[in-house]
């Protein structure tokens, strides 16, 4: 009899069997969309086999596809963010945290594939803008033999020394940063940025030693043929190979940053710490001052990752007046609107409300962590997010509340406990799960179907 080699499970939690009959034994629950190996066949039912996914079994026909799923898998990284995302068309990451973590977790989850001497393709690794939190962790892949990345997507954003980033005046000096008007006010604009590898590498020398670090390692990476290009992205690029969601594919639509034109060249405005702003030390322009770290993260890479008939927003590390600026930009279109949102900058509380309207998701994840000395998520930014999502019963995730499976660390006699936030998606039916933290048999799960109807509302 013959029979497809794998299925993917296509129910919110497929059930796999001890035999081949509707009221047999459950060995395991495993989530819409994973990946299973059919070793047989018997009537309605496929023997299978889970890769990394627990105990295989007999699954009813009926609850598997044949077509891929969208997999996003947002990753514990401690303080930052971290997303894998497998699409039909292969795996694209979105920031990968500062430490070990991210990198660990992928070994971890293409184990079978590397073990068996494949090399994992990333086709598109985006760096939404240039901090620790969101690139650090990736340069370990780029030096991971066992990878290969197509193309890593930037905001163009250079790192200076701290004593240059911190000032104004010398980034003012240095001719990283203009006064110009625009719209009869008077702002300041970065307009030193890059594009490519080539150019990266040839600026090493200007680069704090963390951001040359990880462009050396990109140029070796590239010299070994294991990444072939650099590229920086604004508003209304594509990024190649995601350009459609027609024949079940994912679309990723870029959303910002959205710079100004001086000289026919890109200039992101400047945004100001509204830190300074409520401890009364007022900008020097009637709009903006100038924060080189606010001004980095609000010109994150926003992606609008799309597939069948769902939508989801990657907003990077948005502050308040980049919100405004790209609902200025956008005027009366909203492109923001999804119905799941990795929430801005870890929920700080340096978000606004108008911008949280204009998303309106079911369900939002926040990636944050303990280990720095920020107070991520904040609780009005929780409460916010809540506030404007969508329905009744939205519902907002935590990696951080999601800590539910550990790692040994060598050397370390406690483990460390990572959570993982799964997003599941067969184009029509979206499930949102967390790994229960104690397991009881097969009741492995906490999943949502969105919109979510509730647990006992029906
Ligand atoms: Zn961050």
């Amino acid at each position: 009899m013959s029979f497809p080699e794998f299925v993917y499970a296509n129910r919110q939690e497929t059930i796999l069997r001890q035999d081949p009959k509707a009221k047999a034994k459950e060995l395991n629950h495993v989530l819409l969309g994973t990946y299973l190996e059919v070793l047989d066949s018997k009537g309605s039912y496929y023997q299978v086999a889970t890769r990394r996914a627990g105990p295989g079994g007999w699954v009813a026909k009926a609850d598997t596809t044949e077509s891929t799923p969208l997999k996003v898998f947002f990753v514990d990284v401690g303080q930052g963010d971290g997303t894998l995302i497998e699409t039909p068309q292969g795996i694209v990451i979105i920031d990968g945290g500062m430490g070990a973590h991210f990198h660990a977790f992928l070994r971890h989850r293409y184990w079978p594939l590397i073990e068996n001497g494949e090399i994992i393709e990333v086709k598109a690794m985006v760096i939404s803008h240039p901090d620790g939190d969101h690139y650090k962790g990736l340069q370990r892949i780029l030096e991971d033999e066992d990878f290969r990345v197509d193309a890593i997507y930037h905001n163009g954003l250079m790192r200076y020394p701290k004593s240059t980033e911190d000032s104004r005046r010398r980034m003012i000096e240095k001719g990283h940063v203009v006064e110009a008007d625009v719209d009869g006010d008077t702002a300041y604009f970065v307009v030193d940025h890059f594009d490519g590898l080539a150019e990266a590498f040839a600026r090493k020398a200007e680069m704090p030693s963390w951001f040359k670090q990880f462009w050396t390692a990109a140029k070796e990476s590239a010299d070994a043929g294991r990444l072939n290009s650099v590229q920086r992205l604004v508003a209304g690029d594509s990024i190649a190979g995601f350009t459609t969601t027609s024949g079940g594919k994912a679309k990723l639509v870029v959303l910002a940053p959205a710079p100004h034109q001086i000289d026919d060249a890109d200039a992101f405005l400047a945004f100001d710490d509204p830190k300074k702003r409520a401890d009364g030390d007022e900008p020097d322009y009637p709009d903006y001052g100038y924060s080189h770290s606010h001004t980095r993260n609000g010109h994150s890479i926003v992606v609008r990752l799309e597939f069948g008939d769902h939508k989801l927003l990657l907003g990077g590390d948005l502050n308040i007046p980049a919100e405004r600026h790209l609902i200025e930009h956008y005027g009366t279109q909203n492109p923001f609107r999804v119905d799941v949102a990795k929430c801005c900058h870890h929920g700080s509380a340096d978000f606004s409300p108008e911008f949280l309207k204009r998303v309106s998701p079911h369900a939002t994840t926040i990636s944050s962590g303990d280990n720095k000395s920020f107070d991520h998520p904040t609780a009005d930014s929780v409460g916010a997010i809540a506030r404007h999502s969508r329905g009744d019963l939205p519902l907002v995730f935590s990696t951080e509340l999601a800590r539910a499976y550990s790692i040994s660390s060598a050397g370390h006699v406690n483990d460390i406990h990572y959570g993982l936030v799964n997003l599941r998606s067969n184009g029509t039916l979206l499930t949102m799960a967390q790994m229960k933290e104690q397991h009881s048999g097969t009741d492995i799960w906490d999943s949502y179907n969105l919109p979510w109807a509730g647990k006992f509302w029906f």
